[in-house]
């Protein structure tokens, strides 16, 4: 607390609290009450105070970062668990994880939405505006700033982006170690951050880079990280980030709760956030970091960067996909899917069954231990729709299934089945889709 009151002087006259500039003091019950959430230490009250009942208090307050106060310590570790999700360690809650987390029952306030700017190799991975964009309904509900944090080196061109796809804060560590991405100086970079400003919620892409970097930070600042979310949410009633990520070899969708610790870290897949409008020429307030660090502090060295070459590199950006799986039967049938792909212009990917059987290649598949894809148009030729193929395209605009099975899962989420042998049907689609778009004719 940032005031100490002797009550015993207070005499309620009340002049304390129009002087307050932060709306910290109030009157109750007749006597004044600071609200140490939102007193910012500068002391006017205690000089108007006739009886001297109001004293700042010696100790250093423990935190000085900029936060909204109504956000960050209004959880407690005590509090019932949200209605959203089920407790299934059942009379745990009071447990805490282990004894050296950075625990929420200290005085630290975590505040904020924080999203990790993946930047490398002169390319932005664009996850990361996607997570601006779901931050935003975040920050929102639990009534904090978002933010974006930049690391790499050169990467001034990206700070603009940012604010464009609704950063309102941008932190920056620009530096030559920082060049090309290794996992200790960037999981330093971010950690010093982390440790520094205090955000409530921190978000990265599940790219290769999120998936290695994340868990060396939530390690270094001794927290939770559920890897691979869906779905994020704010709890309305305790502001807890439910995080919802397939498990259970992806038969269940598990709701994920980071109670005891902060700040609370996820990672997300590609394509599964809705993209937000970008505004040109929008700002914001930037904060440029030091790296404390030398390149003879880091082990490894990056020698050289061979970029892949895979035509299938780009799945997850794909407009049109058309995607088989096991009913095709055979590799001397892939022709006629090819041939359907070739005609749309559409990309070529399959289940995890088309993988396993040589007749794709991994990079092709979609699905939980696949790519994650959102296009226009995803056609699914002889893929029964298990869940884990299904967590990898459901997003899609547009969802066409052909299935001879009237109770394939796959039907479910399509906006058009077809029910019948792939074998007639998609040479006939092949054939009417030339014809017309032959003519200039694409519906
Ligand atoms: P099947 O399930 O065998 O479906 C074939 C479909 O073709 C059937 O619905 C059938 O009715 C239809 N069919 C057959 N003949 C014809 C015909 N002549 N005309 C029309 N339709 C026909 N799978 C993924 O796809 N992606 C993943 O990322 C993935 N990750 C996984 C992770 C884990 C941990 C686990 C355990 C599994 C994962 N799987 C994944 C596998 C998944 O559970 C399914 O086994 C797989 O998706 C099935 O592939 P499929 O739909 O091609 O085959």
């Amino acid at each position: 607390m940032a005031h100490l009151l002797e009550k015993s002087k207070c005499i309620g006259c009340g002049a304390c609290v129009p002087q307050c500039p932060m709306g910290a003091l109030d009157l109750v019950d007749g006597i004044a009450v600071v609200d140490p959430l939102k007193c910012n230490d500068c002391g006017k009250c205690v000089n108007i105070c006739p009886t001297n009942a109001l004293s700042l208090t010696s100790q250093p307050t423990k935190l000085k970062v900029e936060r909204d106060p109504l956000s960050g310590a209004r959880f407690n570790i005590k509090d019932p668990l949200p209605e959203s999700v089920q407790d299934y360690a059942g009379g745990n809650e009071n447990k805490p994880i282990g004894t050296k987390a950075t625990s929420v029952e200290d005085e630290t306030i975590w505040s904020g939405v924080w999203v990790i700017i993946e930047y490398i190799n002169g390319k932005i991975a664009p996850v990361s505006w996607e997570l601006l964009g779901k931050g935003r309904e975040l920050a929102d509900g639990t009534e904090c700033r978002l933010s974006g944090v930049i690391i790499g080196h050169q990467v001034d061109s990206v700070i603009p982006e940012a604010f464009a796809y609704g950063a309102e804060k941008v932190y920056v560590i620009d530096h030559p170690v920082l060049e090309d991405y290794r996992t200790e100086p960037y999981a330093e970079a971010i950690t010093d951050l982390v440790k520094k400003y205090h955000p409530e919620i921190v978000l990265m892409g599940a790219t290769s880079m999120g998936r290695d970097v994340f868990p060396a930070v939530a390690t270094k600042v001794k927290t939770g990280l559920t890897a691979d979310c869906t779905v994020l949410g704010i709890d309305p009633k305790t502001k807890f980030l439910l995080q919802t990520r397939p498990a259970f070899g992806g038969n269940i969708m598990a709701t994920i709760l980071c109670r005891t610790s902060r700040p609370q870290m996820s990672t997300v897949r590609p394509r599964v956030m809705e993209m937000p409008e970008r505004v040109e020429g929008r700002v914001g307030e930037l904060i440029r970091e030091e790296f404390k660090f030398n390149e003879s502090d880091f082990r490894t060295k990056v020698l050289e960067f061979i970029p892949s070459d895979s035509k299938h590199a780009f799945l997850d950006k794909a407009e049109i996909i058309v995607s088989v799986g096991l009913g095709i039967g055979a590799n001397r049938n892939m022709a006629l899917v090819e041939e359907l792909a070739e005609v749309l212009g559409a990309t070529l990917a399959g289940s995890r069954g088309a993988v396993e059987s040589g007749w794709i290649t991994h990079d092709q598949q979609v699905g939980q231990s696949g790519v994650t894809v959102r296009p226009k148009v995803y056609i699914a030729i002889g893929i029964s729709g298990a869940i884990q193929h299904l967590v990898g395209m459901e997003t899609s605009d547009f969802i066409i299934a052909i299935n001879n099975d009237p109770e394939a899962p796959i039907l479910k989420v399509a906006n058009y089945g077809i029910i019948g042998d792939l074998f007639e049907i998609v040479p006939a689609l092949s054939a009417e889709f030339k014809k017309r778009l032959q003519h200039g004719v694409a519906n």
